[in-house]
């Protein structure tokens, strides 16, 4: 179950009012008439239709969540979301937080949304300490998919390298998944080459939800991704470095404004993997 539920989730670096999804998720303030950080980027994206919207929602409470339509961002709704502003830990920031993500998710289903992407929400100008609240947001989000279906897809936006980073081991731990997983050299050889079999199926399962992430979220098609993904999925030792991978095609994607149908070009997929079993 769990492993099903990882491939529902994925994590790109970049602009969140840049992607081809059905619902962004803002964090917003109680007035939800705009400010600054990622709030005013989709208000920026979404045009000025968004605050007429908005001025009519009567404000949010912290912790709960309005959705509007996107305007001209490419996804067909904003969900706004008020994170709760850090205050030392102890006024519950981190329930409110959970909350945030939850009827964020709530809110996107009753709209029939299947796509969703998450800013790091309270972790700017709110002081949410930055892992503290990734881990918050990948098991609210974890636990939320976990017993429902209708989300097929749910996307981290993260700004920067380090966020990124803390959502992979964030994804890590949620998934259980053991650094190392101890006792291995005490079992048989032939259980060691079941548990390589088993364990590249997972991964090669992880990497082809993530490539058909890349795809819808950039409306593109990769014309190799077979032979892409098996090719990940037998260098990539375990999810961490899978996730890798896939994040390193992404940018790649971003930055080369890909568009259309394209094939990774041999010399990338080399960079990718050099990136990818980088310790
Ligand atoms: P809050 O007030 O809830 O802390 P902020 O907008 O200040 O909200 O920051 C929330 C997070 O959103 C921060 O981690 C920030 O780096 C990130 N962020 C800012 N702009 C964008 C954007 N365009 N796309 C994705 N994330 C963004």
């Amino acid at each position: 179950m769990a492993d099903a539920v990882t491939n529902r989730i994925s994590v790109v670096e970049g602009d969140i009012t840049q992607q081809h999804v059905d619902a962004i998720v803002n964090a917003a303030n109680t007035t939800l008439l705009g400010s600054g950080g990622v709030d005013g980027a989709i208000h920026r994206a979404a045009g000025p239709d968004l605050l007429e919207e908005c001025r009519a929602l009567g404000g949010c409470q912290t912790g709960e969540a309005k959705i509007t339509k996107g305007y001209r961002l490419p996804a067909r709704y904003v969900v706004h979301t008020v994170g709760p502003v850090w205050n030392g830990g102890r006024k519950g920031e981190d329930e409110l937080l959970a909350s945030c993500y939850r009827k964020s998710l709530e809110l996107a289903e009753s709209q029939e949304v299947k796509t969703i992407a998450f800013p790091a929400i309270s972790t700017g100008a709110y002081g949410f300490p930055l892992a503290r609240a990734i881990l918050i947001a990948v098991k609210t989000v974890t636990e939320h998919l976990t017993r429902s279906p209708s989300i097929t897809q749910a996307v981290f936006v993260c700004h920067n390298d380090r966020a990124f980073r803390m959502y992979l081991d964030a994804l890590a731990e949620v998934a259980g998944e053991p650094a190392n997983a101890p006792g291995k050299r005490e079992r048989e050889a032939g259980d060691a080459d079941r548990d390589r079999g088993d364990a590249y199926a997972a991964i090669r399962e992880q990497i082809d939800g993530q490539l058909k992430m890349i795809e819808a979220v950039h409306g593109i098609r990769i014309v190799n991704c077979d032979a892409l993904a098996d090719t990940l999925a037998r260098a990539a030792g375990d999810r961490t470095q899978a996730s890798r991978a896939t994040a390193a095609l992404n940018s790649w994607v971003v930055i080369n404004n890909i568009r259309g149908e394209i094939e990774i070009p041999d010399d990338m997929i080399a960079r990718i993997l050099e990136q990818t079993t980088k310790k």
